[in-house]
């Protein structure tokens, strides 16, 4: 190559098919830093997915947890300090809400893990759910439930 090629802002001259092969070689290969650069950034999407999964497993896992150790019930917020914390069935106050779908239909959800249950309820239940709402409803008698699930499982 002549020296005043090399000057920048001198003007060059291709072919067509000069240009086009060019243009096929310098896609085909990055050149040793964009490879770098490129590898790094596989191996970061790909640990980020790895970080991703095992949040998920944690999560599930703290899920679980929750699930098999809640009562769905709450000392109430006159417990003092522990208001708001789970409580035994028998001390506690009712963490269920829920909708009435129909005159024969219901679901309860614990508002600390998530699990529903789908379920008949009584006439007296259906005139109390109508009036006043499901919120702090005691868990359904096993015997109407026709459903019960957690979200996500
Ligand atoms: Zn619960």
């Amino acid at each position: 190559m002549s020296k005043e090629t090399t000057q920048p802002g001198t003007p060059i001259s291709l072919t067509f098919e000069q240009l086009k092969e060019l243009l096929a070689s310098a896609q085909k290969q990055p050149n040793i830093v964009e490879q770098k650069a490129i590898e790094a950034e596989i191996q970061r999407e790909k640990n980020k997915a790895l970080a991703v999964r095992e949040l998920g497993k944690v999560e599930e896992e703290r899920l679980r947890h929750k699930r098999s150790s809640c009562t769905h019930y709450r000392f109430p917020m006159t417990a003092g300090e522990r208001g708001g914390h789970m409580a035994p069935r028998e001390r506690g106050e009712s963490m269920l809400s829920g909708q009435l779908h129909s005159q024969k239909l219901a679901t309860a959800i614990c508002c600390r893990c998530s699990m529903t249950w789908t379920f008949r309820p009584t006439e007296q239940e259906y005139e109390y759910f109508s009036t006043q709402g499901m919120k702090g409803i005691d868990i359904p008698d096993p015997s109407r439930v026709i459903a019960s699930s957690v979200a996500g499982v």
